[in-house]
């Protein structure tokens, strides 16, 4: 019987571990916390978003980066196949806005315990609380023992790295797996943290901290800093719900536009970007503007301060009077046209300096990891070490929010599983 073992009992070590023992593997897990998957416990705010149940198809745009490596796992393991499997078991699911799947309890905690029930009806071994310091290769490049702190040295056929990227460290994703697949010769890219809200330069958005925005648009504007102007691009465009905060701006638009941020190209050339926020999204300008006449033809005696609350939530008033230039005491009936359109155009077109991320500690997930190109994708085994497997968010792939990483981790989990019990 072939010796499995996998590092990490998170998403994809859980995963790859119920495959590689249905195909007839003896499987070992070794975890370093003292219980299972305690990053799933905090998804989709403690209610796990499990996965999308969008055709799959429609996967490949949610996934920015390696999203042609992914074909293989994704078709081979699909979101339908994962939700069968967790009904299969018991755990029953629903489907919300934007296709997000749930489990119908809304508990996180659910999706841990079914897949611990299976991972115990199939006799694999978790080790808790041993952390693995290495992995030992033989002279002619297959994997040979996992080095651990509890067991120390434990010979394996085959060995699957699902130790997840950086973020969120205190869920026990401290890179453990990238510094594995570097000291074993694979490259691995540059990590940032994504799905993550932004710091920004402009002081009003820190005095709406804690104000909402619904149906909303932001455009991300990516800057190079040098070269023609014409260089400048659109690099996201979205509607939703944002977030004011005390260093910025955060919020699933935010979030998912994060994804679409890339520090310097690949020379090396710094950029810039810009939030582009629209308040308005609904209307034209000239329709923006119409429905302000109305508002100050019904306000007119009042002061332009006092003439607001039908357009703004009331936090962000006393910032649009400052930011309009437009002196707040001024009767409604004196202000220009000039004034009225270049306030129509601010509410249109909110500009917001980015300064940079917030650190991966608040990062949904990791950009970067183990490099693709060092990964076959219909096996998920390294092309530098044989019998070693990779599965999960240690990859360099990354998506969108609504369910996609954790599907990514099940198919990535799946096929390692399945390719080590079988070759
Ligand atoms: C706040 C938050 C909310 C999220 N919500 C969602 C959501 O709703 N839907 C969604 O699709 N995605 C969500 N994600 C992303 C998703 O959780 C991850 O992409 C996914 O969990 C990655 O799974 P993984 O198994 O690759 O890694 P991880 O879940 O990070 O698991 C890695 C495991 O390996 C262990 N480990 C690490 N090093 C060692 C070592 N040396 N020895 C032994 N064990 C080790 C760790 O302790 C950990 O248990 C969210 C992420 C965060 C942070």
């Amino acid at each position: 019987m072939k010796q499995v073992a996998v590092i990490g009992c998170g998403a994809a070590g859980m995963m790859a571990a119920i495959s590689a023992s249905l195909s007839g593997a003896a499987v070992t897990i070794f975890e370093k916390n003292e219980k299972p998957g305690k990053k799933i416990y905090i998804t989709g705010k403690g209610r796990c978003n499990v996965t999308n149940a969008c055709d799959i198809s429609e996967y490949f745009d949610k996934i920015p980066h390696g999203s042609k490596f992914l074909y293989s796992a994704l078709y081979g393991y699909d979101n339908t196949q994962v939700m069968n499997l967790f009904e299969e078991n018991g755990c029953r699911l629903k489907t919300e806005r934007g296709d997000r799947v749930f489990p119908v309890s809304d508990h996180s905690s659910d999706i841990i315990s079914t897949l611990v029930r299976i991972l115990k009806k199939l006799k694999v071994d978790i080790r808790y609380q041993d952390e693995v310091r290495w992995i030992q290769v033989t002279d002619y490049g297959h994997v040979k023992a996992v080095v651990s702190e509890d067991s120390g040295i434990t010979e394996f056929d085959a060995v699957i790295i699902c130790t997840g990227g950086l973020s969120y460290p205190s869920t026990g994703s401290t890179g453990d797996g990238l510094k594995f697949a570097r000291e074993l010769g694979h490259k691995v890219t540059k990590t940032t943290p994504s799905l993550v809200p932004f710091e920004v330069a402009q002081n009003w958005c820190k005095e709406l901290q804690g104000l909402a925005l619904k149906n909303v648009t932001i455009k991300l504007e990516q800057i190079p800093a040098s070269g023609p102007a014409k260089k400048k691009k659109y690099v996201y465009d979205g509607f939703g719900e944002m977030l004011f905060t005390h260093f910025g701006v955060s919020g699933p638009l935010i979030l998912t536009s994060s994804c679409y941020y890339e520090e310097a190209d690949k020379k090396g050339e710094k950029y810039s970007y810009v939030i582009h926020l629209d308040l308005k999204p609904a209307l034209t300008e000239e329709q923006l503007d119409k429905r302000i006449q109305r508002e100050f033809e019904n306000a007119k005696n009042r002061q332009f301060k006092n003439s607001l609350n039908a357009l703004f939530p009331s936090k962000m008033i006393p910032v649009m009077v400052e930011l309009s230039g437009i002196d707040p005491e001024k009767q409604v009936n004196a202000i220009t046209k000039k004034e009225r359109l270049e306030f129509v155009s601010l509410i249109k077109n909110l500009k917001m300096d980015v300064t940079g991320l917030r650190g991966f500690p608040e990062a949904i997930i990791t950009r970067g990891g183990v490099a693709t190109s060092d990964i076959n994708p219909s096996t998920m085994e390294s092309k530098k070490i044989k019998g070693l497997y990779f599965a999960g968010e240690v990859i360099d792939v990354d998506a969108q929010t609504g369910g996609f990483n954790l599907q990514i981790a099940w198919s990535t989990g799946h096929l390692a599983g399945e390719s080590a019990a079988n070759d």
